[in-house]
C-alpha cells in the first residue's frame, strides 16, 4: 500500500537516481558551447571533466597489470590542463574544446597512475600484516 511518506520515498529515490545517471553529482559548468552534443542533446559533461572520466578507465587497467608509475609523473600529467584552466579562468588566454579533451585525458590517465600506484602500495603494506 502506498502513502505519502512511502511515495516520497520514491520520489527521492528516482532524484538520487536521476542524477547518478545524468552524472549531476559531478561539479561541472555544463556550458553548452564546451560540451559534447550527440545526436542533437547535449552530454552532462563538458568536454574536460568527460575526457578526465575517461582517462579514469586506466585505473583498473593499472592495477590489473599491477603497473606502478613515479608520482610524479602522475602529477606532472595534471600540469597541462590546470595551465590551460588557470590561464583561461584568469582570462589570459582562450582554450578549445581539442585542447580540453588532450589536457583532461592526460590529467585523468595521471590521476589514474597515482591512484593505482598508491592503491598498490596500501594493498601490499596490508598484506604484510595477513
Ligand atoms: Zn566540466
Amino acid at each position: 500500500m502506498q502513502n505519502a511518506r512511502t511515495a516520497g520515498h520514491q520520489d527521492v529515490t528516482v532524484l538520487v537516481l536521476k542524477d547518478v545517471i545524468g552524472l549531476r553529482f559531478i561539479p561541472c559548468h555544463r556550458m553548452p558551447s564546451r560540451s559534447p552534443h550527440w545526436f542533437g542533446r547535449q552530454f552532462p559533461l563538458c568536454y574536460r571533466c568527460l575526457s578526465i572520466l575517461i582517462g579514469y578507465l586506466a585505473t583498473p587497467v593499472f592495477l590489473a597489470a599491477n603497473l606502478r608509475f613515479p608520482i610524479w609523473l602522475g602529477v606532472l600529467l595534471n600540469l597541462p590542463m590546470l595551465i590551460d584552466g588557470f590561464t583561461q579562468y584568469r582570462k589570459w588566454r582562450t582554450s578549445n574544446n581539442a585542447l580540453r579533451v588532450v589536457t583532461g585525458l592526460l590529467s585523468g590517465v595521471g590521476q589514474s597512475m597515482v591512484i593505482a600506484t598508491c592503491s598498490l602500495w596500501l594493498s601490499a603494506w596490508l598484506l604484510r600484516w595477513v
